[in-house]
């Protein structure tokens, strides 16, 4: 392999996405120079075009006051319109199937209290051992509010004996053996932890086969794999906007909920007025009747200041194309394990699967002893990364913004410390 910088160069050269770059800033140190960030999966960077369509917002605000409501191009009202379309292309979805709104957990449950209908035959709810813990409180406290018992209801599904990502094989197996009594499987996309990509597809058709709903977490796939929820017959989703779709920390999150479900008025939900059909939402009717898709799930007016900041990274993906970003992301991630590779060290061991299909831009590299002080070395040299309890380093280079010098860079720093040991 060759591991020159000059390589790295030659490879950002040729990439299609590189003008994209631009468009992004980059935390810098004392001295100005760009930190090597690979943390995209965790707090995506700011687009330069976020402030100037925030601050029209707020301009908006100053000028027009309540009448921001209903004038201009984009009038707050039907502001969340406005983003269906493009977010729709990022996850594989039509329009009506998904809404900008709340934040993750809070659209888990939301969500959860349409499509998690336990009885007493049928009330466990499945998910993958070493879920995101908010998924984990979600879940559990989900069962308690119905009358179960967290630790019967709940079932982890766990990698085999000396595994440490979950074949999905096992995953439809299990369902067939003992899905009878499960109401609900609630996945992530892609583990936060491992950085495995699930095989969504699959694993909604057996657990579907099983008699259960099935959501998924896509706080670490939204913008991050090529999703096809739709096509997939996936229930529902839920994901936040700050980790890969680069729309600002604590920004407002996303939800899909298949268009099987988009006219269903039997369907226990919690409801607010902006959930109410438009058209009628203003006569304050006396009786809430959900808008059609989605967007029945909505329960106040949105954060436009946060809903601005997302449209400012949507219409990047949309420029970009969810296609052009994925393979990328594939060139980078492989470009890494190629350089890993060429790292003699006894303690680092990528835990992420090697098959390309089962993983999406993030790296999870297992440092065997001292990865806490690695961590920080790496940091002291430019690196933003970050480390996960007990001994997990997560890189991910995203493709909007990262290069392959990015990359290069990082790999150097790291080879570096491990020569130095
Ligand atoms: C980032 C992340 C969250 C965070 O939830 P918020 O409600 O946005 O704070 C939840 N679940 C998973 C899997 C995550 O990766």
């Amino acid at each position: 392999m060759n591991t020159s910088r000059d390589r790295a160069r030659e490879l950002d050269a040729r990439d299609p996405l590189r003008a994209f770059r631009q468009q992004f800033l980059f935390p810098a140190d004392e001295t100005g120079e760009p930190l090597i960030y690979l943390c995209g999966n965790s707090l995506g960077l700011e687009p330069r075009r976020t402030r100037e369509i925030v601050d029209e917002e707020l301009d908006r605000w100053a000028r027009l006051g309540v009448e921001g409501h209903f004038e201009g191009a984009a009038p707050w009202f039907s502001y969340h319109e406005v983003l269906a379309e493009p977010v729709a292309r990022i996850v594989g979805a039509t329009a009506d199937e998904v809404v900008v709104m709340n934040s993750l957990t809070t659209n888990l449950h939301l969500l959860m209290v349409s499509f998690y209908r336990p009885t007493p035959q049928r009330h466990r709810i499945a998910i993958e051992a070493g879920a995101f813990p908010s998924d984990r409180y979600a879940v559990a406290s989900q069962a308690r509010f119905h009358g179960y018992d967290p630790d019967e209801a709940v079932v982890e599904l766990a990698p085999r004996d000396g595994e440490v990502t979950l074949r999905t094989e096992d995953v439809c197996d299990w369902l067939e053996r003992h899905g009878e009594d499960v109401a609900l499987l609630l996945f992530g996309g892609v583990n936060y932890y491992s950085g495995q990509a699930h095989d969504m597809e699959r694993i909604t058709a057996a657990a579907h086969e099983a008699g259960g709903t099935v959501g998924f977490d896509l706080a670490h796939a939204a913008g991050n794999l090529r999703l096809r929820l739709h096509d997939w017959d996936v229930d529902f989703a839920a994901w936040c906007t700050y980790k890969y779709l680069n729309s600002g920390p604590g920004g407002v999150g996303g939800a899909f909920v298949h268009e099987r479900f988009a006219d269903d008025p039997e369907l226990p939900r919690f409801a607010g007025w902006w959930g109410n059909a438009p058209d009628t939402r203003f006569e304050m009717p006396e009786r809430f009747a959900a808008q059609r898709g989605a967007a029945g799930w909505q329960l106040s007016n949105a954060p436009i200041l946060a809903m601005a900041a997302h449209r400012a990274a949507v219409e990047i993906f949309d420029r970009a194309g969810m296609d052009a970003v994925r393979e990328k992301s594939l060139a980078l991630t492989e470009y890494l394990l190629g350089l890993l590779d060429e790292i003699d060290s006894d303690r680092l061991e990528v835990i992420t699967p090697s098959d390309p299909a089962a993983r999406g831009s993030q790296l999870s590299i297992r440092v065997a002893h001292g990865g806490r002080e690695l961590f920080a070395a790496l940091r002291d040299d430019g690196v933003i990364g970050d480390f996960r309890e007990p001994d997990v380093i997560r890189i991910a280079a995203a493709p909007l913004y990262n290069g392959f010098e990015d990359v290069w860079r990082f790999w150097n720093v790291l080879r570096e410390n491990e020569l130095r040991r």
